[in-house]
């Protein structure tokens, strides 16, 4: 299967027309690029709920703060398309520029969801849901998805753009993916690639913390905020490397903290955690018995 490459807007815009003319549904699947498995299982299911799979590879400026990793971020657009033509699963790449997305240069329009980014990744990086919402509403303006795919690795992000697409009344139907993990639970991520051997060892934590946190949600009963985090941070007491950004339990409809779970309440345990310039998240999300 061919595997076209574009990097202008006009022209990916016009290739979806061509699919639709066709009769084809497109599934979308966003991306930064540093393509792995987990980027992979989107494409994967992307390819079995719609005819033509396009994923965007971006790395979005605007959703990263003054002194986060946007020059750092790894670049490997030639392995990436490599990587999907091997799969075989995608028809499209979209790969814009940075001016192709951002074309009157400093961005004056922004599409912006109020109130779920006050906690979590929304609290510890300001802006970075803004930068998010607006470059995916960009997107969906551009290739049109009758779908479109993203990790829950990302939970934030994935309520956060799902609130954006049903308030913009945007023609697409936002699907969430399970977090695709390592063999021993760490999920996978672009970044870690910046952790060094040791790191990644002690980086395994991050899952058994959020997974414990499930496990006493759904399992035993707990249903005290306070007494979970505890659990949770317990979990993370052996690492030595890093700091803890958050560790955090919110309720799931709307991200905000609660202190007393109900039940039929959907909750979302959270983490992020710095080992040098890794950022590394987590999280699970369970359904209180
Ligand atoms: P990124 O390139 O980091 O912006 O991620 C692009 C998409 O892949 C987002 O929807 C992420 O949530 C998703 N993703 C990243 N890592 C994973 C993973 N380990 N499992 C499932 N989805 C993932």
């Amino acid at each position: 299967m061919s595997l076209e490459v574009i990097s202008n807007s006009k022209e990916m815009t016009a290739w979806s027309i061509r699919q639709f003319g066709s009769g084809h549904s497109i599934g979308l699947v966003p991306t930064m690029g540093a393509l792995h498995r987990g980027h992979l299982r989107l494409v994967d299911e992307a390819a079995l709920g719609s005819d033509k799979v396009v994923v965007s590879i971006f790395v979005n400026p605007t959703q990263f703060g003054p002194n986060e990793d946007l020059e750092a971020y790894p670049r490997t657009l030639n392995e990436d398309i490599q990587a999907l033509a091997e799969q075989g699963k995608a028809h499209a790449v979209f790969a814009p520029s940075v001016r192709e997305m951002y074309p009157l240069g400093v961005n004056k329009t922004w599409v912006f969801v109020d109130q779920l980014g006050d906690y979590l990744c929304g609290a510890s990086r300001p802006g970075h849901f803004r930068g998010v919402t607006t470059v995916v509403a960009r997107l969906f303006a551009i290739i049109q998805p009758t779908k479109s795919y993203f990790g829950l690795k990302d939970a934030q992000q994935f309520f956060i753009l799902r609130r954006m697409s049903i308030e913009m009344s945007f023609q697409v139907e936002l699907i969430g993916i399970p977090t695709v993990r390592e063999v021993d639970g760490l999920a996978l991520s672009s970044r870690n690639r910046y952790l060094n051997a040791a790191e990644r060892e002690q980086a395994v934590a991050l899952s058994r913390s959020v997974s414990e946190a499930k496990n006493l949600i759904e399992h035993h009963g707990e249903t005290k905020v306070e007494k979970l985090i505890e659990a949770m941070k317990a979990e993370l007491a052996g690492i030595t490397l890093g700091v803890i950004d958050y560790v955090e339990i919110v309720d799931g409809e709307n991200l905000q903290p609660c202190k007393v779970l109900t039940p039929g309440m959907s909750v979302l345990a959270a983490i992020a955690y710095k080992f040098g310039k890794a950022r590394l998240i987590d999280n699970s999300i369970s359904l209180v018995p």
